[in-house]
């Protein structure tokens, strides 16, 4: 008797028999198919020994094995759990978010046809039988000449015969059938960059003394995680490298996590360059894959024939054996947490793998993320540094350009100014090339002042408000407070107030129409995304310097490395900074850095100009200086102030309903019965409408928690939940470590 832990909303295991046929091979962790009432669902095996036995005659047998071999591993069923526990997420979402769909679909290997001559018949005798017919004779002899395994289909096309014929050949047994499975390899075609030999450089003395401290980690076989702390552009890679081969040469298995899709082809043919040399097979993992392509991932991960997996965040996953090494590039981006259930934090979760496997969890970032940095005060994490730049590359040269003067200078205010045009203009001619980055467009407007650049925030909560058209108000999305938008700046009493927002596309049109005719502009966003090629392609042309200038979100605000850009223009710098999240001076600060080190990584020095509203703003002055510590210093005090993350964590409690009124009256309630009977070391904030209040026809309201304790706030929590009657119509989400506030 076993139990199965059923997906598609089933919280309990549930226990079944096993045919006799299956016994032997029955596993912890195996897909099976299970009947359920008069349906047919799959689930996973969570144990062999159920622990409460119900009576025998009312058990089923299981139906089938949908994969031969188990799909996760005591170690992922383990981190299942506590990913369920910790995120408050059921247990079958997130087993089952944790296998590839392909593979729990039951697709199997694609296989393909080979035939060869049969050594053992004689070749006279063979000829002599196929005097008749001249087809088999001729495949016959096609294969006796090449005295090779050959492929089927491609083999009878060249020679222009049917394929009764071979089938005729194979039934006498004058040749013989192999059927071999073929791989489907991610990224391994005509737009892998080429010409880009890896070759064996020596360290610089700070990449030593990394490779030195990271290494003892190592080789100590303890669990560490360990930040690499590196200005953009000095050698982080290198470092990784240094790590991912002394795990692989003690044969341990390697996850390599970048935060955006689009940054894998880069990541994976720098590590195939290096790592195919070593008879190293470098699997991509993440979910733009073909079904193909993820099943044949998978078998290679679970076979133990790939030892290196890199991906996007759901790679942390990948069921890679005897794990030692997990890195996190850019650590510190928000693209690492899931926004739909379940809710993770791919870095916490890497963390937390790392520490199963008593393996090194390596978080590399030029700006790292605050939490990290405080757990590297804690002592929690170990710290290496890389504070120069390769060859001692010049950090390029920060111009702020002040929106406000040019808003002065013409009536209406551009959106590229005098001085970038000028600049770009200059590159084309130099035959060099440009990045114009562009924020994810703001979805809310907040009130801007375009002559002091202030921005209104919420007395209590330290965040921006949002300005609402329908009643005028300036509203906190935090703690819900209100009041009248004012009429002229608070700050500087000028009535020149703003909200506007622009997307990729105006961009490239614009520059279109300020450049000469011959300039060559492209733009990456999302909708190039969807379409399997276009983005690699398009990196492909720029990186070969068909294009002179490229326009794009944080997509490519990171990680790319072109040698030939000297130029990047960041079109508004100050759009993170009006966001209402008390994150936003991170991430505004942690932007410019990364785009600014997208400039002068080849020979040629690289200039930035950042076209800003908030000029004396701090995030915008650090970035400036690349002062990363700097700003630390002054965002902690902030955190602290407010005893907001890291020094607490932030639960975000979402209702959403059709009826607005319903939805509103409870989260009211709720916060009612919180308000009653508190929650021991707790801080409840709202509830407030979300800014984006109605998503797909749902009314959203929220509320935010923040604690010292997250596992032992959800007990309360649940308990307090069970017993609070919600309508049927209005749904409630848990979101743990949130990052999105929208
Ligand atoms: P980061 O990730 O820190 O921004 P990269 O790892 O992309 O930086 O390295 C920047 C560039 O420097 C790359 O082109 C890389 O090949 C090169 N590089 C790294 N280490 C060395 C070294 N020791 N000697 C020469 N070039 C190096
Ligand atoms: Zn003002
Ligand atoms: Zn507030």
């Amino acid at each position: 008797m076993i139990e199965v832990q059923a997906f598609g909303g089933f919280e309990k295991p549930l226990s079944y028999l096993v045919p006799v046929e299956l016994l032997s091979t029955i596993k912890v962790g195996c897909l099976v198919r299970i009947p359920l009432g008069n349906r047919k669902v799959i689930g996973i095996v969570s144990s062999l020994e159920p622990k409460d036995k119900p009576t025998e005659n009312k058990l089923k047998n299981i139906l089938s094995l949908v994969q031969k071999e188990p799909v996760l591993n005591e170690e992922l069923i383990k981190l299942a759990r506590w990913i369920s526990i910790y995120y408050a997420s059921s247990i079958d979402n997130v087993l089952e978010s944790m296998i590839p769909s392909a593979v729990r679909d039951g697709m199997v290997e694609k296989t393909k046809r080979f035939i060869r001559i049969n050594q053992r018949i004689p070749f006279e005798q063979a000829c002599e039988k196929l005097k008749n017919s001249p087809q088999q004779k001729k495949l016959l002899i096609y294969l006796k000449d090449s005295n090779a395994e050959l492929a089927l289909h491609e083999t009878i096309d060249l020679l222009k015969i049917g394929i009764s014929s071979a089938n005729g050949l194979i039934k006498k047994q004058f040749i013989l059938e192999i059927n071999k499975t073929v791989r489907r390899d991610a990224y391994n075609d005509e737009f892998t960059e080429k010409n880009h030999v890896e070759q064996k450089i020596s360290l610089t003395k700070e990449q030593c003394q990394a490779t030195k401290e990271i290494c003892n980690s190592i080789q100590k076989k303890k669990f560490q995680p360990h930040l690499l702390q590196g200005v953009t552009g000095s050698g982080k890679t290198e470092v990784y490298f240094q790590a991912m081969e002394e795990v692989l040469s003690n044969g341990g298995g390697v996850l390599f996590l970048v935060p955006e899709v689009a940054l894998a082809p880069q990541t994976v043919s720098r590590l195939r360059n290096r790592f195919t040399v070593q008879k190293e097979n470098v699997v991509v993992w993440h979910s733009h894959l073909s079904d193909g392509e993820r099943l044949d991932a998978w078998k290679a991960v679970t076979s133990g024939n790939a030892k290196i997996v890199v991906g996007a965040r759901s790679a942390i996953f990948a069921p890679v054996q005897n794990l030692k090494l997990i890195i996190i590039d850019e650590e510190h981006e928000p693209a690492y947490k899931q926004e739909e259930s379940p809710r993770y934090h791919g870095r916490d979760v890497a963390v937390y793998r790392a520490m199963l496997n008593g393996g090194v969890c390596l978080l590399g970032s030029a700006t790292p993320s605050l939490e990290t940095l405080h757990n590297v005060e804690v002592k929690k994490y170990a710290k290496s540094v890389l504070s120069k730049r390769i060859d001692g590359r010049e950090l390029p040269l920060v111009h702020l350009i002040d929106m406000r003067k040019e808003a002065q200078r013409e009536k209406n205010i551009p959106i590229l100014s005098q001085p970038l045009v000028e600049a770009l203009r200059q590159r084309y001619y130099d035959r060099e090339q440009s990045i114009l980055f562009l924020n994810r467009r703001g979805f809310n407007t907040t009130m801007l002042c375009t002559d002091c650049g202030h921005v209104e925030q919420c007395k209590d909560c330290s965040i921006s408000m949002t300005f609402h058209r329908t009643d005028g108000y300036l509203r906190c999305h935090i703690c819900g407070y209100r009041k009248p938008t004012p009429r002229f700046c608070p700050s500087c009493r000028s009535i020149e107030i703003l909200k506007k927002g622009h997307g990729t596309q105006r961009i490239e049109d614009i520059a279109e129409s300020l450049l000469p005719r011959r300039a060559v502009i492209r733009r990456i966003d999302a909708d190039l995304m969807s379409k399997k090629n276009a983005f690699r392609q398009t990196l492909e042309e720029f990186r070969i310097g068909k294009i002179d200038i490229l326009v794009g979100t944080q997509m490519i605000a990171k990680g790319l490395d072109f040698p030939n850009v000297t130029l990047v223009g960041v079109i508004d710098a100050d759009l993170p900074l009006r966001m209402e999240d008390f994150r936003a001076s991170e991430r505004a600060f942690q932007l410019l850095t990364q785009v600014s080190g997208r400039a002068g990584r080849g020979d040629r020095a690289g200039e930035v100009y950042v076209q800003t509203y908030a000029p004396h703003s701090s995030s915008i002055q650090f970035a400036r200086q690349g002062d990363v510590e700097g700003f630390v210093e002054e965002e902690m005090e902030m955190r602290k102030e407010y005893a907001y993350p890291p020094f607490r964590h932030l639960v975000r409690h979402i209702f959403k309903g059709r009826s607005e009124d319903k939805t509103s009256f409870y989260a009211d309630q709720w916060a009612k019965a919180l308000e009653a009977n508190p929650i021991e070391n707790l801080e409840v904030k709202g509830p407030a409408p979300a800014p984006l209040e109605k998503i797909k026809g749902y009314y959203r309201f929220h509320l935010f928690y923040l604690t010292n304790n997250v596992t032992r706030f959800l007990k309360h929590y649940q308990e307090r939940r069970r017993s609070f009657p919600l309508d049927q119509e209005v749904q409630d989400i848990i979101d743990v470590d949130a990052f999105q506030i929208s």
